[in-house]
């Protein structure tokens, strides 16, 4: 029998799914930004060894497997627990919406070096964030980030339907800002302040360290994680349910 192939992969633990009494199949987003799934054997068993280390938001250095159908973690040393996410709800809500977005644009054997340290950061993220307003921020500023990068940037200087300089909507759907007359032929165009606008060119552009010492509105950055859903559930094939739970949808 030829000898199982092992590797060492650095991933954070983006969610984990049953498997039997006594298994996990962990989907990890790996150090490359490739999607890993791999199965933690004995992991559900009372005091496992592994079960500390295999859950989510758990940065690891895991030892995989090639297994027939399913890679298997042989061993994983933990790097992180982000432990802090766990203790508070608000934190632990924020981090898991940052996870399911970060599920839905990862892919298999599709590597992405952008993706590995964004996710860390806004994990680490929520853990700084003073309050909940800051954890809607980092949220929101994760998922536009990552899907401008993966190519669902938004067009935010002139309108999407007709290059008018004038805006004042939004359209998750059309994939950018509208002006008053175009916004009025189009369905499901929302409101949009100047304020607004700023915010969304803000979360794009700024990095983590800022906006965790921004100041910023509560009803602003509640309306910021509500138009990332809009904007999230527009382009994303994934139902982002911690997104919807954390905006009580
Ligand atoms: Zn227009």
């Amino acid at each position: 029998m030829p000898r199982a192939r092992t590797t060492h992969v650095k991933a954070v633990v983006l969610a984990k799914t049953a498997l039997g009494e006594k298994d996990l199949i962990l989907t990890m987003l790996a150090d490359d930004g490739s999607q890993r799934r791999a199965v933690a054997k004995g992991a559900r068993k009372p005091g496992a060894r592994l079960a500390g280390r295999c859950d989510i938001f758990c940065e690891v250095d895991a030892l995989v497997a090639k297994g027939r159908s399913l890679d298997v973690i042989a061993e994983a040393e933990l790097l992180d627990a982000h432990a802090s996410l766990k203790l508070d709800p608000d934190r632990m809500m924020a981090a898991s919406a940052i996870c399911d977005v970060a599920r839905a644009t990862c892919y298999e054997d599709a590597a992405d070096a952008y993706l590995h340290p964004i996710c860390r950061r806004a994990l680490s993220a929520c853990e700084q964030a003073c309050d909940v307003s800051h954890l809607d921020l980092c949220v929101a500023a994760y998922v536009w980030k990552v899907m401008a990068h993966s190519g669902w940037y938004p067009q935010l200087d002139t309108c999407v339907s007709c290059g008018e300089e004038g805006v004042s909507r939004f359209s998750a759907a059309l994939g950018g800002v509208q002006c008053e007359s175009c916004a009025g032929e189009a369905e499901g165009a929302v409101p949009l302040s100047g304020d607004q606008l700023s915010w969304l060119k803000h979360l794009l552009r700024a990095p983590f360290d800022e906006l965790l010492a921004d100041d910023v509105d509560p009803s602003m950055a509640r309306w910021l994680a509500g138009i990332t859903h809009e904007w999230a559930s527009a382009h994303l094939d994934a139902r982002l349910r911690a997104l919807e739970f954390m905006l009580g949808l």
